[in-house]
């Protein structure tokens, strides 16, 4: 099969027979053998309803129902554990990706080598309230992950290599950072295709203004993950270094200082009236914490399935 299109959905009802529609007849159009997988994520519409319809006419309509409402990285999840197609390719269900853009996604793909090609909105028709904030999302991600090409992380239109989506695992809004989770993975040939954006037709948007403070966060998380996700004791023991030396430093002063005075016969005071004992004290202890945090990270990558999985490309 060719081509595995993937549709997240969550209470898209009056999109889904126009957004089939299309698929379909672009798909026709170019002689392609494919599969269009609706994961209806919870809707409490008449979405499922819909697409039961749809696979009755069609062979090429797949479904899957999640029973509750659980974020559109589980559903892409799920998407992908189903997809056959060489070549996979995500799409919203508003209608605001276009299906024109499928054949040209798959041609780079298979004909240019890409392993992931990913959408670009160069022209949105969003309110300014999202515009403004995603292109201060997409500098930071573009920072932190070191893929420098990438001008939209979150086009929710991508096209991807089959063994790129069967070797990463997205997770909780994970979504966000496709991209990076691919290129942590090994998957460095990522592209970008500017694409055609339309406003909503029908029904509202799912993510309110929280995606950025989120977006930050995990991409934090990930950034960790990737840097030192299998030996966490390499940024804990260094943090915990600095502060224990720093203490230590701190100690010998007001030692020193103190035993100084002494012989010479200064006056002098309690240690707790110098500074640098409070420094001692928290630094001496912070740099301890971290030690132990560090200490239980690798006895939980001790554990973790994650700890010995590589990508393995070829073997003879
Ligand atoms: N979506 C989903 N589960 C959710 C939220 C959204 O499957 O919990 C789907 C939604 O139906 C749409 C896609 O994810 O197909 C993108 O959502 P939306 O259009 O609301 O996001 P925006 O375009 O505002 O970024
Ligand atoms: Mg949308």
């Amino acid at each position: 099969m060719d081509i595995s299109v993937i549709v997240p959905l969550y209470n898209e009802e009056e999109s889904l027979p126009e957004l089939y529609e299309w698929i379909a007849r672009v798909m026709k159009a170019n002689g392609f053998s494919y599969e269009i997988i609706f994961v209806n994520d919870g809707s409490t519409d008449r979405s499922w309803q819909v697409i039961e319809e749809l696979s009755r006419k069609s062979d090429a309509v797949k479904g899957i129902k999640f029973r509750r409402n659980y974020g559109k990285s589980p559903a892409l999840y799920c998407g992908f554990e189903r997809a056959q197609g060489d070549v996979v390719i995500t799409m919203d269900a508003d209608l605001q990706d276009s299906p024109d853009e499928i054949p040209e996604l798959y041609r780079m793909i298979t004909q240019d080598g890409y392993d992931l090609v990913s959408g670009w909105k160069q022209k949105r028709y969003d309110p300014l309230s999202k515009t403004i904030p995603t292109k201060l999302f997409n500098a930071t991600a573009r920072a932190v992950s070191g893929i420098h090409n990438l001008h939209d992380f979150n086009c929710g239109l991508k096209a991807y290599r089959r063994e790129v989506i069967k070797n990463i695992e997205v997770y909780g809004e994970m979504h966000r950072y496709i991209p990076y989770l691919a290129k942590n993975a090994g998957f460095c040939r990522i592209g970008e295709k500017v694409v055609h954006h339309q406003a909503r037709k029908y029904g509202k948007t799912k993510f309110g203004l929280n995606r950025f403070v989120n977006g930050y966060l995990d991409l934090l998380t990930l950034w960790f993950l990737s840097k030192f996700g299998i030996k966490p004791m390499h940024i804990f023991g260094f943090l915990g270094s600095i502060m224990f030396i720093l203490g230590f430093i701190a100690v010998i002063t007001v030692g020193a200082t103190k035993l100084y005075d002494m012989y010479h016969g200064n006056p002098y005071g309690l240690v707790t009236d110098n500074p640098y004992f409070y420094l001692a004290l928290t630094t001496m202890i912070l740099g301890t914490q971290l030690f132990l945090a560090g200490f239980i990270g690798e006895l939980i990558v001790r554990n973790a399935p994650e700890r010995n999985k590589y990508q393995i490309e070829k073997e003879l």
